[in-house]
């Protein structure tokens, strides 16, 4: 048996959102690719996957990350129409609409800058006057990895690392804050709920073949964070999942931003949970072996 698991983010249309400026996969394309798997492969649901030992030939499994709303009101839809399962990993932060990710802050402020290099020296300079800035971007440098370079130019690559997970947290979200504010024109409360699936959408998806999965708490860069830190996002996630209806039996996890380490699966065995989703390029062939790093392709590189 072959499994192949495919991410998606964003799917919309032109006209569904406000936030035009972020890349997304067009709905059209996006029913369009749903067939062509279907025909290729048998399009699998999580307990299907739980219950592998029947699995045939040619199969994949569709996965959506951070609880966009476009998950509810544009995927959910087609998903039901041509009854194909799938698993919806969102944050326990958007399923509860706390606040937006970070990393959706990120991408709106990157998208308001094309001059990224402007965009890195205001920072900087708002940097300089409270840490070592030149301390970080060394370490940038040691940490930044090969793939940063596959899709972004230098400067975003600082920006992000910097913002994503380099800098103190407190820092780096009182930075992202600033400009995220800046940038968008209206109260972030109000547009929450034009961006994130709600919990109460996610009860109403939530059948035999729509399941959801853990993307931490926060979406932070687990690898990251200390043992204690990566436990209690898991841990929150997980209560959030169980609350929302989700079995115990059906837990897995699809990392933010791809990151994990040994803490993150010794976690994940401790707090019982089955699967655990990688962002790396392959197939599965044998799901009884390495079940916390199952490759995943994005619908770009399918
Ligand atoms: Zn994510």
């Amino acid at each position: 048996m072959n499994l192949k698991i495919i991410g998606y983010h964003y799917v919309r249309t032109k006209s569904y959102s406000k936030f035009k400026s972020l890349n997304f996969l067009d709905k059209k394309d996006f029913i369009e690719q749903i067939k062509f798997i279907s025909k290729n492969y048998k399009i699998i649901s999580l307990n299907e996957l739980l219950n592998h030992k029947k699995l045939k030939k040619e199969n994949a499994l569709l996965t959506f990350d951070d609880g966009y709303i476009d998950h509810y009101e544009i995927v959910f839809p087609i998903l039901k129409k041509y009854k194909i399962p799938a698993i919806f990993f969102a944050p326990e932060k958007t399923l509860k609409q706390k606040d937006f990710l970070d990393v959706n802050k990120l991408q709106l402020i990157l998208s308001k800058f094309n001059d990224r290099k402007k965009l890195f020296k205001l920072i900087e300079s708002d940097l300089r006057k409270i840490i070592n800035v030149d301390y970080y971007l060394k370490l940038q440098k040691k940490l930044s990895k090969d793939y940063d370079h596959r899709w972004h130019d230098n400067y975003t690559n600082i920006i992000r690392n910097f913002l994503q997970y380099l800098l103190p947290i407190k820092i780096r979200k009182k930075i992202i804050n600033s400009y995220f504010l800046k940038t968008i024109d209206n109260d972030p409360k109000k547009l929450i709920k034009n961006f994130y699936l709600s919990f109460n959408n996610a009860k109403e998806m939530l059948s035999d073949d729509i399941c959801f999965g853990s993307h931490g708490s926060d979406h932070e860069w687990l690898e990251f964070l200390n043992y204690k830190e990566q436990y209690n996002d898991i841990l929150k996630s997980k209560n959030n999942l169980l609350n929302l209806g989700v079995k115990e039996k059906q837990l897995t996890m699809c990392y933010p931003y791809g990151s994990y380490n040994k803490d993150t699966i010794k976690i994940l065995r401790k707090l019982n949970f089955k699967y655990g989703f990688a962002n790396k390029y392959g197939v599965v062939k044998n799901l009884d072996k390495n079940r916390f790093e199952l490759p995943r392709v994005d619908t770009n590189e399918f």
